[in-house]
């Protein structure tokens, strides 16, 4: 039977659906009280003491990058290994973006690699913590502290994650989560800054409302500042999602230990490992083809109605990125090895069962045909 499997689907229901409804019936659609009631119980639910809703999760990374007034000439270290927005903000603010190289298990910024790319021009480490799974915490953290770096955590795609008993996003000076329709859970478009310094997100919250000041002065602009508002139906939808996060990633968990079950023991295929201390929330189940070719797996499972990504492209490879610095095949061989490698599956709420294994006979029946 020939079905199609979207790579990526958003979990919706009826609470979602009648919150929405209620602010649109309310007519206060923008700066509203659902914005402070999400701000609050997303900065309670990581853990931190604020929150600042934005826009998106880039928006609240270049909100970011300024509240730690990095700025022309300085130089952040980051992965190469990401989505092109963790570079993309540092970049906006004409700073440099110093790739190091990543570690082949988790897929996260090696830290070993670290202190050789600290130079006087370094202000901060922009770690991303990559597909569900934080970056190793404690060694980030101690190279920071001993450089006297700021760290901003990119968490946008781990949210509910942990380290030792911590959540991701708990750890840096600011750091960021994102909702779009594909993570592991949405507000449509919209992001969070959560931060413990009051300064920090006073400063994100006036540079995201037009560089405001934040008393009741509606027309006077302390700074350059931006719309990266979030609206109240994000807002009132951030609110519902959040309340079951928890029981979604238990449902995530379970369809990556059923992908986990029925994939194993196939003969060129390496499946996602969770590194040591770590909770693993799943934004994306990530294999990886070491035997035969990965196009050729997405174009036999494209070909089945199976849609896949090629997570992730690695940043310094991206046309722009060539011509802004010159970077070259061979820069940083592990995160190139695993960009020509990986592939992201089906992954969603509502998979479980039979289109779950309907993609893994497809997998199977791809390396049982293909000759080494
Ligand atoms: C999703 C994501 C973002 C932010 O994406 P938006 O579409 O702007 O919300 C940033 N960094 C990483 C690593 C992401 O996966």
């Amino acid at each position: 039977m020939y079905r199609k499997i979207p790579v990526a689907r958003p979990f919706i229901d009826d609470d979602d659906r009648k919150v929405v409804m209620e602010v649109l019936n309310s007519n206060t659609l923008a700066l509203g009280p659902k914005i402070l009631e999400f701000e609050k119980n997303m900065s309670s639910y990581i853990g931190v003491k604020y929150g600042c809703a934005v826009s998106s999760g880039t928006t609240g990374l270049h909100l970011a990058i300024r509240a730690l007034d990095i700025k022309d000439g300085d130089e952040v270290i980051t992965t190469p290994y990401s989505f092109v927005a963790s570079s993309n903000c540092i970049l906006y603010e004409r700073a440099r973006p110093v790739f190091v190289d990543i570690e082949p298990v988790t897929y996260n910024m090696d830290p070993a690699k670290i202190e050789a790319a600290i130079t006087k021009k370094t202000k901060a480490i922009l770690v991303v913590h990559i597909f569900g799974q934080t970056a190793d915490m404690d060694s980030i953290m101690r190279i920071a502290k001993k450089h006297n770096l700021k760290v901003i955590e990119d968490a946008c795609e781990s949210l509910g994650a942990m380290y030792k008993g911590k959540s991701a996003g708990s750890f840096g000076d600011l750091a960021v989560f994102a909702f779009y329709p594909n993570k592991q859970m949405t507000t449509g478009e919209g992001g969070v800054i959560v931060t413990n310094s009051r300064e920090y997100v006073d400063v994100c919250r006036s540079l995201g409302n037009q560089g405001r000041s934040l008393g009741d002065e509606w027309l006077v602009h302390e700074r350059l500042g931006y719309n990266y508002r979030m609206d109240e139906m994000s807002a009132a939808l951030g609110i519902t999602q959040l309340a079951k996060l928890d029981e979604m990633i238990r449902k995530r968990v379970e369809i990556a230990e059923e992908y986990n079950q029925l994939l194993s023991g196939i003969n060129g295929l390496v499946l996602p490992k969770v590194g040591t201390y770590r909770t693993h929330t799943w934004f994306l189940y990530v294999i990886r083809v070491n035997k035969g070719s990965r196009d050729r797996l997405m174009d036999y499972l494209r070909i089945r109605g199976v849609q896949t990504r090629p997570y992730m492209p690695s940043i310094h490879l991206q046309p722009f990125m060539k011509e802004m610095f010159g970077f070259q095949v061979g820069d940083f061989p592990v995160s190139e090895e695993a960009s020509s490698q990986t592939l992201a599956l089906p992954f969603y709420i509502g998979l479980e069962g039979e289109d779950l294994r309907y993609v893994v006979e497809g997998v199977k029946s791809y390396f049982n045909h293909e000759e080494f």
